[in-house]
């Protein structure tokens, strides 16, 4: 029997629509319109949809986008004094800076030097910290984004055997974190999972993923996590999006998991438009501490 889809595209865009009611009602009691600057460094392709996806998205919830375009040769100093500026401009709630960043400039210094309270990616130390100890300020996206996906499609994960493939610090780890978590300490009630964090040195990894009931797949390998390799009736997550030839796969076998699972996500149209619909929650909800803790002080 064919899976079910687990459509993120339609569930993004009612969590737009919520977040658009919100932002909404916080304008009219007297707050600041929430603002989000994005930084684009280089001319990457990839990175300028993402960007330009990002900036409509806002636009359409109320959210003010902004952005700052930058040259690929534009020198680390440069591009902390720009993170500076933004740090420091009241009118701004939310920063992101679009990685990759072009050869050459250091990351981690750029993430770190975004302030935590602006930090709406989760990135900054303090804020991963803060996750960690289940009292986070900012849901990390992707994973924040899945985690609605389950919840909204009532697929229980607690007592249940999550299996994470990828332990980046932008999905894998800080999915794991908010699965593993206590109920409700990060998010809505999708948690409580046994986590299983494997990556490029697992052994056996199709055994592994064997013993799933939930696979959440974050490699960047096309179709590399295949229909055998799954138990029958698990739930799977595809995060990766991989280009092949003309068209966009994800690293698992859609046609493959779609025999053997009982929920699958398309790729696209599954997990990219929650990473997206979670950036805006995060602007809003800084925004609100922002204001807040201006008004408080
Ligand atoms: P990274 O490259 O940072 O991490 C990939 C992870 O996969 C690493 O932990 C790596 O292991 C592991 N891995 C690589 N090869 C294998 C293998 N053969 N077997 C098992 N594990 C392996 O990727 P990201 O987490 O940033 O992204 C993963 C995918 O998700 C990409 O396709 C990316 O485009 C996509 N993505 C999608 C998003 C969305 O919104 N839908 C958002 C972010 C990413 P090791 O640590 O041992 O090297």
């Amino acid at each position: 029997m064919a899976a079910r889809i687990l459509d993120g595209k339609q569930t993004a865009l009612k969590i737009r629509e919520e977040i658009a009611a919100e932002v909404r009602q916080f304008v009219d009691a007297g707050g600041p319109t929430p603002c989000l600057a994005a930084v684009l460094v280089g001319d990457d392709p990839a990175s300028q949809v993402y960007v330009r996806n990002k900036q409509r998205a806002c636009e359409k919830a109320g959210i003010e986008g902004r952005l700052d375009r930058l040259p690929a040769d534009v020198s680390q100093s440069e591009l902390l004094d720009v993170v500076r500026r933004l740090n420091e401009d009241d009118g701004v709630h939310g920063i992101l800076v679009q990685l990759p960043l072009p050869r050459g400039l250091d990351e981690r210094l750029v993430l770190d030097m975004v302030d935590a309270r602006k930090d709406v990616d989760a990135f900054n130390p303090c804020n991963v910290g803060l996750l960690m100890q289940g009292r986070p300020r900012f849901l990390p996206c992707t994973p924040a984004g899945i985690v609605q996906l389950l919840h909204r499609y009532e697929i229980p994960t607690a007592g249940k055997h999550v299996v994470v493939v990828g332990r980046s610090d932008i999905v894998g780890k800080p999915m794991a974190m908010l699965l593993a978590a206590r109920d409700g300490s990060c998010g809505p009630s999708a948690a409580n999972a046994t986590v299983t964090l494997a990556h490029s040195r697992t052994a056996d990894l199709a055994e592994v993923v064997r013993s799933g009931d939930i696979v959440i797949a974050a490699v960047g390998r096309p179709e590399m996590i295949r229909g055998e390799w799954l138990k029958p009736g698990a739930v799977v997550v595809d995060v990766g999006i991989n280009r092949v030839e003309d068209r966009l796969v994800g690293d698992v076998h859609f046609d493959e998991a779609m025999e053997v699972a009982s929920a699958v996500t398309p790729v696209p149209g599954g997990v990219g438009p929650l990473t997206i619909a979670m950036l805006l929650g995060n602007t809003l909800a800084a925004a609100r501490a922002i204001h807040q803790s201006r008004n408080s002080g």
